[in-house]
């Protein structure tokens, strides 16, 4: 009868909300990607889940409309927010293949929020959301938005900073960044494991951002021209101090 695409937040423990833990409890079916499940098999035990292995979007997706189609109120269940780089968009235009369905969008924390809180508070001022990941965007579009983000001095929050088969990613996007004229000591992060085991977080410049160790689990922060180091932490200030003086 219905989808419901749950963003589950970072951790999907704690930083589950309210509505999404509603969500999975109305739910008939849970589906989603094998690691997800795995965060929230202990907390809902009797409910029937399913799950599907990495890169298997489109077949997770048909699989969630289908069992709706026949009847059941389905979750589909993303990390962070459903929509952000999520299941979201998917499973409408999926759905559009079959006979109506109805599809709620319950958001989650994602891991730029979760991120930027660890960090301190980056995010404060205009920021822009980059995925460096080229597996459904050509590099060449990638890499204009980094040049235009540079460009608009936007705080910029980089996910999929590095996978497997691409390592060098962030290094390449650093190039750029300097390359566009951001200074080299600007005020960088980057958190892994947000909101689960092992949360990690350290502060760099953009000069040595593109040699740190970073991978699928962690989201990268470069600042601002204002972007500033205050009691250990990264902040972007917003301005209201330097409007009083
Ligand atoms: N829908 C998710 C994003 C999926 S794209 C969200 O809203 O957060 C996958 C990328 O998100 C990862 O490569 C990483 O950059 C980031 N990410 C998701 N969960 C994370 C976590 N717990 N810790 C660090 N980064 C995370």
């Amino acid at each position: 009868m219905k989808v419901t695409v749950v963003g589950l937040g970072p951790g999907a423990g704690r930083d589950l909300t309210g509505r999404a833990r509603e969500a999975l409890e109305q739910a008939d079916l849970i589906i989603g990607y094998t690691a997800y499940i795995a965060l929230i098999r202990e907390a809902f035990p009797e409910k029937e889940m399913r799950s599907t292995g990495m890169r298997r979007e489109v077949d997770r997706c048909r699989e969630a409309v289908e069992a709706a189609v026949s009847g059941k109120d389905v979750a589909m269940v993303c990390s962070g927010d459903s929509g952000i780089y999520g299941m979201a968009g998917l499973v409408y235009e999926v759905a559009q293949e079959y006979p109506p369905i109805d599809i709620e969008v319950v958001p989650g924390i994602t891991a730029a929020c979760g991120g930027a809180a660890v960090l301190g508070a980056p995010l404060t001022h205009d920021f822009a959301v980059v995925s460096l990941s080229d597996l459904l965007t050509p590099w060449d579009l990638i890499e204009k938005r980094l040049r235009c983000a540079a460009e608009g001095d936007f705080v910029l929050c980089l996910y999929n900073p590095a996978s497997h088969s691409r390592p060098d990613h962030l290094k390449r996007a650093c190039a750029i960044l300097l390359d566009a004229g951001k200074a080299p000591e600007t005020v960088c992060g980057y958190v892994r494991n947000i909101g689960r085991e092992g949360e990690a977080s350290v502060l760099t410049t953009l000069e040595k951002l593109g040699e740190e160790p970073v991978d699928m689990f962690t989201t990268v922060f470069v600042g601002s021209s204002r972007t500033k180091v205050l009691s250990g932490k990264m902040v972007t200030p917003r301005g209201y101090l330097q409007r009083e003086g």
